[in-house]
């Protein structure tokens, strides 16, 4: 494996920036990004052990790239039908507060019971 990939976005080499240009005299260029394997010390590897940062020069060169070939990255996984995650929904009450305001402009602080609402993992096994 090279040390180096070039920017898969499709349309990298037509940015105009100043560190795309290449060569001298009335033969320059816009080149596509050359980019250094490992560059962000793979701080977005996910279990495939890939960077995406190897492969875009920045995150509009991925967007780029995913608009090009939206129909095929889908194809590569397709989801056709939802999938689900058990849960428990835990619900407590609490006391919390209020203000009042009254004619005088001033807030008085009220008392009254909330209900807050928990999501929870629940071992899958046991689902
Ligand atoms: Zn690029």
């Amino acid at each position: 494996m090279s040390d180096y990939n070039w920017c898969h976005g499709p349309e990298c080499h037509q940015q105009q920036t100043q560190s795309r240009v290449r060569g001298s005299g009335d033969n320059k260029v816009l080149r596509t990004v050359k980019i250094k394997q490992g560059r962000y010390n793979y701080y977005d590897r996910g279990n495939n052990q890939v960077s995406m940062w190897d492969y875009f020069c920045n995150q509009s060169c991925l967007m780029d790239f995913i608009r090009l070939h939206l129909q095929s990255i889908i194809a590569i996984a397709p989801r056709s039908k939802a999938l689900e995650t058990p849960i428990k929904v835990v619900k407590n009450k609490y006391e919390s507060y209020r203000y009042d305001w009254n004619g005088n402009g001033r807030a008085e602080r009220v008392p009254y019971m909330a209900t807050r609402t928990t999501i929870k993992s629940v071992d899958n096994d046991n689902g």
